[in-house]
C-alpha cells in the first residue's frame, strides 16, 4: 500500500512537469485528485486495512494529496505566465491613449473673451449674489413696485423675506451688483459685471429660463452717450471683427435715460438679409443707455457731478451667434455630444 501511494505521488509530479497548457493540466488534476482517481479510492478504502496501520497510511494519503496539489498550482502558475508572454499581441510603439480632459464650458470661454476685451479698456470684474434682496434688484433701479417685470410671472420668488417681508427673488438681471459694487467704490468706476439671471420663460431654441448676461457700467466725470456708442462699436469689432456695423435706436429701461437698443450688422449675410435675421440685416444685440439721475442718486452718487452709461449683453444669444450655434437649450442640456465640440 505504502509503495502503491509513493508511486502515485512520483506520477503525478512527473505528469504535471510536463503539462504545459491549461487544459491537460485541468485533466491530469482530474486524473490524480478527482472522486475516481486512485488516491481517492485508496482513501475510501482504507477502513479494510488493519486498524494499527490506519493512520500511518492516512496520513501519507494526505502527504500525497498536498504533494499533488502543490505541483498542479506550481504547474499553473507557470503556464498562465508563460501564456501571456508568448500570446500577448501588444505593441510597444504605438502613440499612448490620452487621459480625457475637461475643458471650460463654451458660455464661460465665451465669457472669458468678453472679459479680456474688457479688462484691457481698463474695466474691473465684479461679482455678486444670484438670490437677491428686491431692494437691490428692483427698488434702487429705480423699477417701482407696479412695474410689470415684478410680475410672479416673468419672476421667480422664493420663501425667504427680507425685512419689509417681501419674498427673495432669483435676480432677473446683473444690475443689483452695480448698486452693490457702488456700496463700496467711489467714482469713478468701470465694471464689468456678468452672471446667471434667471426668469420664468416658456423655453425654446431661443428662450431659457436661466441664461447669462454681462453688464457694464462706467460713471465719470463728463461721460456722454457718444462715449457708450464708441465703447460699444470698438467691444463688438473686438469681438466679432471689423467688418461688424452697429445701429442705436431709442428704447426704454427704468434705469437708464436716455435708453438705447444697440443692433450689429447680420454676420451671416453680411447686412444684404436673410432668414436668420429676419431680412432685416440687423440682429438685436444688446440694451444701453445713460445711467438715470435717481440711480445715480441710489447709489450715492452726485448727478450733477458725474454721469454714466451702463449696457447689459445677453451672452447666449452672443455665443450662439460666435460658434454658429441653434438652439439655447444645448448649453443647459449636460449633452457631451455638444459639449465636446468646444
Ligand atoms: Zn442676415
Amino acid at each position: 500500500m505504502k509503495s502503491k501511494l509513493e508511486q502515485i505521488r512520483k506520477d503525478a509530479i512527473k505528469a504535471f512537469e510536463q503539462a504545459t497548457d491549461p487544459k491537460t493540466i485541468e485533466k491530469l488534476e482530474k486524473q490524480f485528485l478527482g472522486r475516481k482517481a486512485e488516491l481517492a479510492r485508496i482513501a475510501k478504502d482504507i477502513k479494510k486495512i488493519a486498524k494499527d496501520k490506519r493512520p500511518e497510511i492516512g496520513k501519507l494519503i494526505n502527504e500525497v494529496k498536498r504533494d499533488i496539489a502543490s505541483a498542479v498550482n506550481k504547474q499553473r502558475a507557470t503556464s498562465s505566465a508563460g501564456a501571456s508572454q508568448t500570446s500577448s499581441k501588444f505593441d510597444y510603439t504605438l502613440p499612448g491613449i490620452a487621459p480625457a480632459t475637461g475643458h471650460l464650458h463654451p458660455i464661460t470661454q465665451f465669457l472669458e473673451k468678453i472679459e479680456d476685451i474688457f479688462i484691457k479698456m481698463g474695466y474691473e470684474v465684479v461679482e455678486g449674489p444670484e438670490l437677491e434682496d428686491q431692494k437691490y434688484n428692483f427698488d434702487l433701479l429705480n423699477v417701482p413696485e407696479d412695474h410689470p417685470s415684478r410680475d410672479i410671472q416673468d419672476t421667480f420668488y422664493v420663501s425667504r423675506e427680507d425685512k419689509k417681508g417681501r419674498p427673495y427673488v432669483l435676480r432677473t438681471h446683473t444690475s443689483p451688483v452695480q448698486i452693490r459694487a457702488l456700496e463700496s467704490r467711489k467714482p469713478p468706476v468701470r465694471l464689468l459685471v456678468p452672471g446667471r439671471v434667471f426668469r420664468n420663460e416658456r423655453t425654446d431654441a431661443g428662450h431659457e429660463t436661466t441664461f447669462y448676461q454681462c453688464e457694464a457700467l462706467v460713471i465719470d466725470k463728463n461721460i456722454r452717450v457718444t462715449d457708450l456708442i464708441g465703447t460699444l462699436e470698438l467691444f463688438i469689432k473686438r469681438l466679432y471683427g471689423d467688418d461688424v456695423k452697429i445701429r442705436v435706436r431709442p428704447h426704454f429701461y427704468p434705469f437708464t435715460e436716455p435708453s438705447l437698443d444697440v443692433d450689429m450688422s447680420c454676420l451671416l449675410c453680411g447686412g444684404k438679409g436673410c432668414s436668420f435675421c429676419k431680412q432685416s440685416g440687423w440682429i438685436e444685440t444688446l440694451g444701453a443707455g445713460m445711467v438715470h439721475p435717481n440711480v445715480l442718486k441710489n447709489m450715492k452718487v452726485d448727478p450733477k457731478e458725474y454721469s454714466g452709461f451702463a449696457f447689459g449683453l445677453g451672452i447666449d444669444r452672443l455665443m450662439m451667434l460666435y460658434y454658429g450655434v441653434d438652439d439655447i437649450r444645448l448649453s443647459y442640456s449636460g449633452d457631451l455630444r455638444f459639449i465636446e465640440q468646444f
